[in-house]
């Protein structure tokens, strides 16, 4: 998909910059971060924990805690409409109803006092013009499509009575109950086991295909994401690494954070044997090479790469790298 064709795509996220400010100084967790997503495509965003990705998505929902942190620039897009310009009360109807998030951890997103059911209820009324008999049954009937076994008695349970994977499925049925545009799933399946991991995702990957919804998919693992998506965009400190089909990624990753996060990732051929790692650790976020921020972890730096950040160069319609081994492609 190129990125040209971004007016028309149902998100864009342009040049965004998000930053917290610490007592210590700038936390620059989003740095210039651009993407896409075209109506009814599955986009993965993957990198290591603390590459920002979360704090993208948080982004677009304009849900930066505000002591904490803002978005100090770039745009945000979302069916030609700029989300920065939106008021709260109109961001608080586009969250749910329009875009919808699941996060890792269910336990901490639900109300742990409340039954299923209530919530689902509750969430159902907000979005859709229902009764609340009307909104159980609604919700019973999700449920049942989302493989959710005796839904009359899980209503009737908290969060803490039900295990993960249940909770992960109510998470789901909640974000799917207004009929979102896009779901942006952020870890959705980290904390759970990997059948259960399996299964969260062959759900996300059965309801967009039946509902034509676009999906976010951020994820550490670029194993699991690349079961499902479309495309996918690597991200490392703060910013977009590579971008490209999700194919491309797995048979032939260019630039060399991707190529260490494709050896890292476990497959059927890998299966059972020890994968090599990513050399070296992240740089301090609040002391970030000049240059590219892979360099002192990667086994190709030369001395420009120390002096000078790659552009982002373009390979051809639907490939971008940031890194100067691609020079001869076109800079953005
Ligand atoms: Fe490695 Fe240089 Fe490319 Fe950065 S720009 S990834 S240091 S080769």
């Amino acid at each position: 998909m190129p990125e040209g064709r971004g007016d028309g795509a149902l998100l864009k996220v342009d040049n965004l910059h998000t930053h917290f400010f610490l007592p210590n100084g700038v936390l620059k967790a989003v740095d210039g971060m651009s993407l896409e997503v075209e109506r009814g495509e599955v986009v993965a965003v993957v990198g290591e924990s603390g590459s920002g990705k979360s704090v993208t998505a948080l982004s677009i929902l304009r849900l930066i805690p505000r002591h904490q942190g803002r978005i100090v620039d770039g745009r945000l897009l979302f069916k030609g409409h700029d989300l920065m310009k939106k008021s709260n009360r109109e961001m608080q109807e586009i969250r749910g109803k329009q875009i919808a998030m699941i996060f890792q951890n269910p336990y901490a997103a639900l109300n742990p006092v409340i039954r299923l059911g209530d919530q689902l209820i509750e969430t159902a009324r907000k979005h859709r013009a229902v009764t609340k008999s009307e909104g159980l049954e609604l919700s019973l009937e999700l449920l049942t499509h989302l493989d959710l076994e005796d839904p009359e008695r899980i209503v009737r349970l908290r969060p803490f009575q039900v295990s993960g994977g249940i909770n992960q499925r109510i998470m789901l049925a909640l974000a799917l109950i207004g009929e979102p545009q896009l779901l942006i799933a952020d870890e959705a399946t980290t904390m759970l086991d990997s059948l259960t991991q399996v299964e969260i995702l062959e759900l996300i990957d059965r309801v967009q295909r039946e509902t034509g919804m676009a999906v976010l998919l951020i994820s550490h693992d670029l194993g699991v994401v690349a079961q499902v998506s479309d495309r996918v965009v690597v991200m490392y400190m703060g910013q977009r690494v590579e971008q490209a089909p999700t194919g491309e990624i797995l048979t032939s990753p260019k630039h060399p954070y991707t190529i260490g996060l494709r050896e890292s990732a476990p497959d059927l051929e890998t299966k059972g044997k020890r994968l090599p790692q990513i050399q070296g650790s992240p740089p301090d976020p609040q002391n970030l090479p000049q240059g590219c921020r892979f360099a002192p972890r990667c086994p190709h730096a030369m001395e420009r790469c120390i002096q000078s950040s790659p552009p982002d160069f373009r390979l051809d319609d639907n490939t971008l790298v940031k890194c100067w081994l691609f020079e001869t492609g076109s800079p953005t």
